[in-house]
């Protein structure tokens, strides 16, 4: 276990929240735009033609960004996720990867994408100094697939570009999955047998009550448990131990031998207790919560002229207020609370 990511190591320099807990990862949203429209994310009916998305100018620069990862990482920050909306709808993104290569204090650099674009960009942004790629992939079949992402984005494509990013080494890789039922269940299994016999970590997701376009309900949502009895049944399943404190998955591994599978129980088993990140949005704004509601703004004083010592006080302040524990509390006092988009916030 690398000690960026223990939850005990903590230097004086570092900042706790209300409950604890201290500041490990950062997701980094670089744009809320998609080339996809997947149902349960960016409903085609509400992410139209005439849907605003942010101006240009309201984007973080590559330079912003990389100076708050920085003043992150001073706080404690280790790991760096980039996110959207597709972050490689931005332009030159191995630019951006390659610059927060070199901030000090972090060790882990990731990508979460669709796996729709050219597969040069894998070695581009390999050797830029990315780290280790996460795919979404929800379906095996072309049918469901094109159903679920909705611009008819064909299967093969990803696989290739799971095999391309296993073969630069970014792997493991991570392929997620949204599970809802109805939907895309009848996936799990053929997923399953596909990504292990490759090597890939599949990692079976809850379908979450995230913003507040794509319909949502309890009765969509297949529970981690379900969704590993389907697994055991045919693969029998052990669990492994977390790499770390804070790690979303519940991790198991396969019983006769060979290979690992995720579950993300985020609705039915909430994990707050332990939850250690930060979100940027593509315009600069933190959020402490996937869920939460506002978010402080990091580039107005950006954009002021503040310095790095101002910003690392502002984003400690916000850190050390922070309460957050939307899905524990999910059911009892957040009916109805208005929530914001995932592909604004970054998932
Ligand atoms: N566009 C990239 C992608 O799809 O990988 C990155 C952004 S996407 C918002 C990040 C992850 O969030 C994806 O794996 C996606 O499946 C997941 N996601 C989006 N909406 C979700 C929801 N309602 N419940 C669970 N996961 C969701
Ligand atoms: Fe785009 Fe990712 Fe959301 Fe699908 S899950 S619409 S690929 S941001
Ligand atoms: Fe973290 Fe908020 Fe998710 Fe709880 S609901 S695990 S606090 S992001």
């Amino acid at each position: 276990m690398k000690s960026c990511a223990s939850f005990f190591n903590i230097a004086m320099t570092q900042p706790l929240d209300t409950l604890g807990r201290p500041l490990r990862d950062l997701r980094i949203s670089v744009t809320d735009r998609c080339n996809f429209r997947c149902t349960y994310c960016m409903p085609k009916e509400v992410f139209g033609r005439g849907y605003q998305f942010l101006p240009r100018e309201e984007l973080l620069s590559f330079e912003e960004i990389a100076r708050l990862a920085a003043v992150f990482a001073g706080l404690g920050a280790c790991k760096l996720r980039l996110t959207g909306g597709e972050p490689l709808m931005r332009r030159d993104l191995e630019g951006l990867v390659a610059m927060l290569s070199q901030v000090p204090g972090i060790d882990d650099l990731a990508l979460t994408t669709n796996g729709s674009f050219p597969l040069e960009r894998i070695a581009a942004l390999q050797a830029a100094g990315l780290k280790r790629m996460t795919v979404s992939l929800d379906a095996l079949d072309d049918a469901v697939f094109k159903a679920m992402n909705d611009v008819d984005f064909p299967v093969a494509a990803v696989l290739d570009w799971i095999e391309a990013s296993a073969a630069a080494g970014l792997g493991p890789v991570k392929v997620n999955m949204v599970v809802q039922r109805g939907v895309n269940e009848g996936e799990i299994l053929p997923m399953a047998r596909y990504m292990r016999e490759r090597g890939h970590i599949l990692r079976l997701i809850e379908f979450m009550d995230v913003g507040s376009t794509n319909g949502w309900r309890l009765d969509d949502v297949v529970t981690a448990r379900q969704i590993y009895e389907i697994v055991h049944a045919e693969m029998p399943l052990e669990p492994l131990q977390p790499n770390y404190r804070g790690e979303v998955a519940e991790r198991y591994r396969y019983a006769d031998g060979g290979g690992e599978i995720g579950i993300i129980a985020s609705v039915s088993q909430p994990f707050c207790g332990d939850c250690t990140r930060a979100r940027l949005s593509a315009d600069g704004k933190l959020f402490t919560c996937l869920f939460a509601i506002q978010g402080a703004d990091l580039r107005a004083l950006l954009r002021e002229g503040a310095g790095n010592a101002e910003l690392s006080a502002a984003i400690a302040s916000v850190w050390q207020r922070r309460a957050d524990r939307y899905s524990e509390l999910r059911s009892q006092q957040t009916a109805g609370l208005p929530k914001v988009e995932m592909s604004y916030i970054g998932g």
